[in-house]
């Protein structure tokens, strides 16, 4: 497994890699968007030993920006989870649903510390158990569609913490998503559902999962040097729990797209 380089992991590096592949259908395409940690770019960080959550509050919710991948979903996100591949090291498996459910009723609402109101029209619906794995490769690629909308657990090389796949059909602008699947590391120790004591280079698995269901969506990534505090940055601090609900641009996008309730 790949081991993380103790001087870049502060720092979350999350980069959208290929916008479009070609589709193993003729009007299929798929969208990528990794999570990835050490040993590629990295984005200035934190200071080492800044306290956890140190994303300013203010500017999480005064900063309006954000980016837009293109497609979006004209009907319900019914996902489902392939508990079996829930590390052992992350204990209680169904603590681990409940915070992957939780980071997607977070997108699929716009729950927001911003004191916006939790009634974006995104329709989603965790159902359940599935025996599929996320149809991406150990590399970081996407592979075949199958039909089924899983989050799995499962080996990630280069780094990567987690990667999205968006299967779309019609143009990348305002193309209609069929399909999306997420694939986290299960690298022992690298994520938790709640902040361990001397934490130190391990990553809040809802909040990241949080950012993973913003691309399922549709956002795109807002840049860590500008836009630090928002969920979809591209940078995110270990250890930091502070990216589970959605800040204004977050929310701002995804209201534009899929308006509300
Ligand atoms: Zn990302």
């Amino acid at each position: 497994m790949p081991k993380i380089d103790t001087g870049l992991a502060k720092l979350l590096a999350l980069i959208l890699v290929a916008s479009s592949l070609t589709a193993p259908s003729a009007s299929v395409s798929v969208s990528r968007s990794a999570v990835a940690r050490g040993g590629l770019p990295v984005i200035p960080g934190p200071p080492v030993g800044e306290p956890a959550g140190a994303a300013d509050t203010g500017g999480r919710c005064a900063d309006p920006a954000g980016t837009w991948l293109g497609m979006r979903w004209r009907n319900e996100l019914r996902w489902r989870i392939n508990e079996q591949t829930i590390p052992a090291y992350l204990g209680d498996r169904a603590t681990v649903v409940a915070s992957l459910r939780s980071a997607a009723t977070t997108v699929d609402t716009g729950r927001n510390d911003c004191g916006l109101p939790a009634n974006l029209g995104i329709q989603e619906s965790y159902a359940g158990h599935t025996d599929h794995t996320a149809g991406v490769t150990a590399a970081g690629g996407c592979g075949e569609r199958d039909g089924h909308n899983a989050v799995s657990f499962g080996r990630l090389e280069q780094g990567l913490l987690a990667v999205t796949c968006i299967w779309w059909f019609g143009g990348k602008e305002n193309g209609r998503s069929v399909e999306t699947d997420v694939l986290i590391d299960d690298t022992e120790g690298l994520f938790f559902t709640t902040t361990p004591a001397n934490c130190s280079s391990r990553w809040d698995l809802e909040g990241t999962v949080t950012h993973e269901f913003g691309h399922a969506f549709g956002l795109g990534h807002v840049a860590f040097a500008e836009h630090g505090t928002l969920t979809m940055t591209d940078g995110l601090p270990d250890c930091s729990t502070a990216y589970r609900g959605l800040g204004l641009g977050d929310y701002l996008t995804l209201k534009q797209q899929y308006g509300t309730n």
